[in-house]
């Protein structure tokens, strides 16, 4: 049986966290959205004397509770984080072609929103890096079951992709950053379980999948940004 303590939850994410910086030969950045996840792995990584750089996707559309989750991040371990932002044209014709909610028409359309607000800029932040840390964990969605801990990320040019994350269940995740008075998006007091942007994401009711809050109005096995499978 896999020893569930939270001791060895934290020493299996320093462990995967230095072989996938190992791996990646060179520096490796986490991809920081505030999700409990990754105030998690910024907690542990500081803690183990880890160097991770962190970067942050701003894609215009994010909560006021996200930023004031960033702002706390940067007052309790004086981290720098660099903010990547949409290409303003890109959004200007986006949004004066077909107005601000358009990815609620259609996939199709929702790929455009997400390929301009999150997909360009993350190739951006990912360009000329080893290797990048991410706070996916398999039991969130049908999306996610396949993942590894660490290993090429074909959709980013085979760089070294890490989630150290990758077997804590929710309650390990809450009890973790209960444990050490992390910063909290307050969303997550008011039925959150996986926050993105703002007009994407809702509370969800009991018994409902931990995504099931984000782009509801689409089938589970679609509910992917594109930062994780195109
Ligand atoms: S999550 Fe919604 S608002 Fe954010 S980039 Fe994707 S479609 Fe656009």
């Amino acid at each position: 049986m896999t020893d569930r303590s939270s001791e060895s939850l934290v020493a299996a994410a320093k462990e995967t966290l230095t072989a996938g910086i190992a791996a990646s030969g060179g520096q490796v950045w986490l991809a920081c959205s505030f999700s409990l996840e990754d105030v998690a792995i910024i907690d542990i990584a500081h803690h183990a004397g880890i160097s991770l750089r962190i970067f942050a996707l701003d894609t215009g559309r994010l909560n006021e509770e996200t930023y004031e989750v960033a702002d706390a991040l940067v007052e309790r371990y004086h981290l720098p984080i660099v903010w990547y932002f949409p290409q303003h044209g890109a959004v200007e014709q986006l949004e004066r072609a077909d107005g601000l909610f358009s990815f609620r028409e259609s996939l199709e359309k929702r790929h455009v929103c997400c390929g301009i607000r999150k997909v360009e800029p993350l190739s951006r932040a990912l360009h000329g890096v080893s290797g990048w840390v991410t706070g996916m964990r398999r039991e969130q969605s049908i999306t996610r079951t396949d993942l590894v801990s660490f290993g090429p990320d074909d959709l980013n040019g085979g760089i070294i992709k890490i989630n150290p994350l990758l077997e804590w269940r929710e309650g390990d995740l809450l009890a973790y950053t209960e444990s050490r008075r992390l910063p909290k998006n307050r969303l997550y007091n008011q039925g959150y379980r996986s926050i993105g942007c703002a007009p994407c994401t809702r509370a969800v009711e009991a018994g409902e999948d931990a995504r099931a809050g984000r782009w509801w109005w689409e089938n589970p096995e679609q509910k992917e940004c594109g930062l994780h499978r195109r």
